[in-house]
């Protein structure tokens, strides 16, 4: 029987999983955690929102079956020619390959920014920025000095928004608790570019725009961050701000290890696939998520959690086609549109070309994750996180 592996249980990982657990395809899945993560929900945990657990289903929850091995193993080496995936544990034969191994945070070679910001890539990481914050706030009350009081968060794409989103709404909370001034907080967003949230319309920027400064946020457009030092960002221009709390969501690309197995890899290390999502580089991997490196008329696809959801099942599908010499179907990315949250009831985007925003936002974007429980254990999970994770 053909040994098939797939690498992380992310949005792609997981769904794929779920369709190969369909068609009673046994398989081995390695995972750095026993847990998925829902990675678009992380700036609510990185926000104060909910406890950061919450956003996680364990991995045997989901995929039940005997036949179904789980691994809990970093990855850290693909070995194309001997067919061998290295791990911290141990090492993972296979004879079909399903690479789901997300993203890292993109520095651009700001110097100092990976060392000195924080950013949200996983459960951890988000817990950890909404503690530094709690922290930063503990230290004020002891010293007085300001600078704990200022955040920076650095870019404003959907995660820098986002999580601007939660912080507006969390803020007034930690005050209250903290005995501070909320005046007394500088909440920063600093973007390179003239707008906020590139994806939307501009009608829809200002919305947000207009939601976010009310609610007491500074956004800072046409303003490059170009070094980092610790406390203190530096802006194209020489000004430079103190800030007991730096994020960076200044943009992802895939998984290193990629462009490592000499994957053919664009400029944000996703390696290229053909339309059924099988490397181009070898017949015996099939990519997805994050990590592929898919065109839709001449143009990658950007790394969203839609587009990776809609991978896994067409992944399922092709690996075991290619097992069983059946053909392959080609991948169809259907743009459902963007969501982006701001803070806890409001939020606004594009959903099936239409512009929504407030409430009716925030309560379609509620709704993707009940979706997506569904899509991966139906009623049983969706009844089980939804209670967890639904705000409405
Ligand atoms: P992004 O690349 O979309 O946005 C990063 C922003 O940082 C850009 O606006 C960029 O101009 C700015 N930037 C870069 N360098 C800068 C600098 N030196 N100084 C100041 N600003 C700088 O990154 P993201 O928001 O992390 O999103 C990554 C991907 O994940 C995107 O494809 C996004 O669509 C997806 N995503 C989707 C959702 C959702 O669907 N709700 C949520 C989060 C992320």
């Amino acid at each position: 029987m053909s040994k098939i592996l797939i690498l992380g249980a992310g949005y792609a990982g997981m769904t794929t999983a779920v369709g190969l657990e369909k068609i009673s395809e046994p398989f081995t899945l390695v995972n750095k955690h026993p847990y998925h993560y829902m990675a678009t929900l992380l700036h609510e945990a990185a926000g104060g929102r909910g406890d950061a657990m919450n956003y996680t289903v364990p991995i045997r929850d989901v995929l039940r079956k005997p036949t179904s091995t789980i691994v809990e193993d970093e990855i850290t080496g693909i070995d194309r020619e001997k067919k061998q995936v290295q791990g911290k544990n141990g090492s993972y034969d296979y004879d079909y390959l399903v690479i789901t191994l997300g993203w890292i945070s993109e520095y651009f070679g700001i110097p100092g920014m990976a060392e000195n910001s924080l950013s949200i890539m996983d459960v951890n990481s988000a817990l950890n920025i909404r503690n530094h914050i709690e922290e930063e706030f503990k230290k004020y009350k002891e010293d007085g000095d300001k600078r704990h009081l200022t955040i920076v968060i650095g870019g404003a794409g959907l995660t820098g928004i986002e999580l601007v989103g939660e912080l507006v709404d969390w803020l007034p909370e930690l005050c209250l608790k903290y005995g501070i001034d909320r005046n007394d907080v500088d909440l920063q967003n600093i973007e390179a570019m003239p707008t906020i949230l590139p994806m939307v319309s501009e009608a829809l920027r200002d919305v947000a725009a207009k939601t976010l400064t009310e609610r007491g946020a500074r956004l800072r457009t046409n303003t490059k961050l170009v070094k980092v030092d610790p406390g203190v960002v530096h802006l194209e221009g020489g000004e430079a701000v103190e800030a007991g709390t730096i994020v960076w969501t200044g943009g992802v690309r895939a998984n290193p290890l990629l462009e490592k197995a000499g994957f053919t890899v664009d400029r944000r290390g996703r390696a290229k696939v053909n339309e059924f999502l099988q490397s181009v580089d070898d017949p015996h991997v099939f990519i997805g998520g994050d990590c592929a490196w898919f065109e839709v008329d001449g143009r990658p696809i950007p790394p969203t959690a839609q587009a990776a959801m809609q991978m896994g099942p067409v992944l399922a599908d092709n690996v075991s086609a290619a097992i069983y010499g059946q053909p392959m179907k080609p991948f169809h990315f259907h743009n459902m549109g963007t969501l982006a949250s701001l803070g806890r009831e409001v939020g606004v985007g594009q959903v099936g070309g239409l512009p929504v925003r407030g409430v009716l936002a925030a309560m379609f974007k509620e709704g993707s994750k009940v979706k997506y429980l569904w899509q991966l254990g139906g009623a049983r999970l969706t009844a089980d996180k939804t209670t967890d994770i639904v705000h409405i």
